[in-house]
């Protein structure tokens, strides 16, 4: 093993932080070792917060319009192809009363940026959801709002908001998304978020196209300055309708690492094994805990509407009823030594 990327991995691990240089080198200098010497250290830095239990969050999949045209996702505006549904807040409601039973105390509300979810039909909504279930914490995934709204739903009751800045890096992110979005406002939602007391979430895709390891090390870096309470990242999966649909999947091993050095980088940071690390590698799952996330997010959308949601190709549990969803993963948990547990799954230990 490169005795220098492991030094690098010793200081990540005793300081949280590199400079964005030493991101990129370890980041070049992966190879089987170092990255079974980067998981050992991240399930090491997790075991005192977060022993080997494992949070859920019931993700309800609210709609499948999408105003917005970014190049590598299914539910871009300009994809015809997509079979657009939406979820109308009786259904949500009804789902949540299902993951409620099934033991989530989290619920995820995430969509394509939609007009029909304003803040008329979405403030009651939240309100309801809150009165419903006021032991749940409500997350929202449901892209850029002013922050009138961040702060209108927060009153309602959500908690915390995922929305990953998708690349820290301008140059990446102008690539991968048209001149109308831009990284100046995805970075002030951000901000805004944190300020009105959201819970909040970042993330990234690895392997997204034209992504190189100077532009993950940004990303990096974004996360220890910026940190969140949680952190999305998974691989990027080509889906058939978009221009990148010939574009290679991002790199499980890879994703692994970023997990490994994400943990490190932030002991107590809520970091889930993403459905799409489960979608491009049947142990993918598996494989992103042992390299040091602490969360699974399965699938408590209608299973009608599973299949329609498709951010990428060939994702998983679009045909499982909720309850097999999350049996499954519990099982699958078990047998690498890790417990699903029933609990809203906030940070431990204070922000760290
Ligand atoms: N519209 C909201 C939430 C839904 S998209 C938003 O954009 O924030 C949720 C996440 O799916 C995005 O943040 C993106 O990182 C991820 N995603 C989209 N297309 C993907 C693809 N082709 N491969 C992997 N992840 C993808
Ligand atoms: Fe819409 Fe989110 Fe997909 Fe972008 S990533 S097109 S905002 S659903």
């Amino acid at each position: 093993m490169d005795i220098h990327a492991q030094q690098l991995i010793d200081k990540l691990a005793s300081k949280h932080f590199l400079e964005v240089e030493e991101y990129r080198l370890l980041l070049e200098s992966l190879e089987p070792e170092l990255a079974d010497y980067a998981s050992t250290k991240a399930r090491a830095a997790r075991q005192p917060i977060y022993g080997t239990q494992v949070y859920t969050r019931g993700l309800i999949e609210i709609s499948s319009y999408c105003k917005n045209n970014c190049y590598y996702c299914g539910l871009r505006r300009d994809n015809g192809s997509c079979q657009r549904y939406r979820l109308s807040p009786e259904e949500i409601l009804a789902c949540a009363d299902e993951g409620y039973e099934l033991g989530f105390r989290t619920f995820v509300l995430q969509g394509g940026e939609d007009p029909y979810f304003s803040d008329e039909v979405l403030v009651p909504l939240v309100t309801q959801l809150h009165t419903n279930h006021p032991d749940c914490a409500i997350t929202l995934s449901l892209g850029e709002r002013n922050r009138e709204s961040y702060e209108a739903l927060r009153d309602a009751g959500a908690e915390r908001y995922l929305l990953r800045q998708e690349a820290a890096s301008p140059e990446l992110y102008g690539q991968i998304h048209p001149q109308e979005m831009q990284l100046e406002n995805r970075l002030r939602c951000l901000s805004g978020l944190k300020e009105l007391g959201y819970a909040v979430g970042c993330g990234f895709m690895v392997g997204a196209p034209h992504q190189t390891s100077a532009h993950l090390a940004a990303d990096l870096k974004f996360i220890e300055e910026f940190h969140p309470a949680m952190c999305g990242i998974g691989p990027f999966v080509p889906h058939h309708a978009t221009a990148y649909a010939n574009e290679p999947q991002g790199s499980v091993v890879l994703t692994c690492f970023c997990l490994s050095l994400l943990r490190l980088i932030q002991p107590n940071l809520l970091l889930p094994a993403t459905t799409s690390l489960g979608t491009i590698d049947p142990k993918g799952r598996e494989k992103g805990m042992l390299a040091g996330a602490n969360v699974v997010m399965p699938n408590l959308s209608p299973a009608e509407v599973r299949a329609k949601y498709e951010l990428y190709d060939n994702k998983i549990c679009t045909g499982e009823e909720a309850a097999e969803c999350r049996s499954s993963l519990q099982q699958r948990m078990a047998e690498i030594g890790y417990e699903v547990v029933i609990d809203r799954g906030d940070p431990k230990g204070g922000v760290c």
